[in-house]
């Protein structure tokens, strides 16, 4: 596709974003568009970085009580869900949950899918199904498979012997399904273990046509709960300045198409100068995260904002005291802050920062 195409195709979201982000913010919240679902805490990995895996698994919300919850007004207008978890591919209805969040959310254009992959019967088989409802809506489906680094070291990363074997066979298998519609590509989370495999993940990916996204590990209280990780897996000296440098060779490949090389550039300057975040971030404007439990938050660094069990949606994310809170978060955690879900959307609504950046300008 070409890049006059691709600029073409994403002008609506693009003005939209312009207006709503620079000017229709500054009169009041905005209407939220993306919602970071972690559907289910049950998981099959152990990974060294999270302790999502050893927590509790009980309270999550049945069908009956999302059926409730999603009559809520606030769901009307999203348009981009991100299923996370746990293993999502591991909630027992899965595809129920799914129909009904097609059936209450018309606006749906956009469904991300994270999964381990480690299941590669189940994994496959849930994609297919998956795929099958959102073809038959328009939307369009995007799987993200974890690989942390190549052979026993994503199997140590995720403390799963044979791990990567399993990862390699999903991703194999899923390739089937590219034809019908199914975007894949891989998540790499990188910690002071894996940064020195960084370049052969992404070879080894170039190598199958898959992409590669990025991610530095975050250490929080509420969600990843691995605040007791950071001074095993946190990086520090010299090892913040190899990670500094893998990432400038990432921004180096800057192009209309690549809009995830300013958050590299972005990060490779936090780190180097510790500057503060200047890549737009989702949570900050039309985006929030709800959970299994039903637990609303901005984002892994917010405080649980309340349930919707207790209180519906609408009322949790208008609250004076959530927006209050999410002002707090802007001034004090999203200035060092390396989350970058969904960076390629955020950075189509706020495309100004991002067209700079291309000109040659710094991030
Ligand atoms: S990082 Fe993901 S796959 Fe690993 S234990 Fe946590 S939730 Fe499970
Ligand atoms: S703390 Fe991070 S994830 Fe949360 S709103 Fe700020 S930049 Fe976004």
């Amino acid at each position: 596709m070409t890049q006059s195409l691709v600029a073409a195709q994403n002008a609506p979201l693009i003005l939209r974003g312009i207006y709503e982000y620079h000017i229709a913010s500054h009169f009041g919240p905005l209407r939220p568009r993306e919602w970071l679902f972690p559907l289910t805490y049950r998981c099959d990995a152990r990974c060294i970085m999270c302790n999502i895996w050893q927590g509790s698994k009980t309270g999550e919300l049945s069908l009956d009580e999302w059926r409730d919850v999603l009559n809520d007004p606030l769901f009307a207008g999203i348009e981009s869900v991100s299923l996370t978890g746990g293993e999502p591919t591991l909630h027992p209805e899965l595809l129920q949950l799914m129909e009904l969040l097609m059936d209450k959310l018309p606006g749906l254009q956009r469904l991300t899918l994270t999964t381990n992959g480690l299941g590669t019967k189940r994994v496959v088989e849930q994609c297919a199904k998956l795929l099958d409802l959102c073809t038959a809506r328009g939307i369009r489906l995007f799987a993200a498979i974890s690989l942390d680094g190549l052979g026993t070291l994503h199997d140590e990363m995720r403390n799963i012997p044979g791990a990567f074997d399993k990862v390699q066979q999903t991703l194999e298998e899923l390739q089937r399904l590219q034809a019908r519609g199914l975007r894949r590509g891989i998540s790499c989370l990188l910690t002071n273990r894996n940064l020195h495999d960084a370049e052969n993940v992404r070879q080894w990916s170039a190598e199958r046509g898959l992409g590669v996204y990025y991610m530095i590990a975050e250490f929080t209280e509420s969600y990843y709960a691995n605040i007791d990780r950071a001074d095993d897996l946190a990086f520090t000296g010299q090892q913040r300045e190899d990670l500094a440098a893998f990432l400038q060779k990432l921004a180096a490949q800057k192009s209309l198409l690549n809009p995830v090389a300013y958050w590299y550039a972005d990060l490779a300057r936090m780190i180097e100068r510790e500057t503060p975040r200047a890549t737009p971030c989702i949570f900050q404007k039309d985006a929030f995260m709800l959970d299994a439990r039903g637990d609303f938050q901005w984002c892994m660094h917010s405080r649980v904002l309340g349930n919707v069990r207790q209180r519906s949606a609408t009322r949790i994310y208008y609250a004076p005291e959530s927006l209050a809170h999410r002002r707090e978060l802007w001034a004090q955690s999203c200035r060092q802050c390396t989350i970058g879900c969904s960076i390629t959307l955020a950075l189509a609504k706020d495309a100004f920062k991002y067209v700079r950046f291309l000109l040659g300008g710094q991030p």
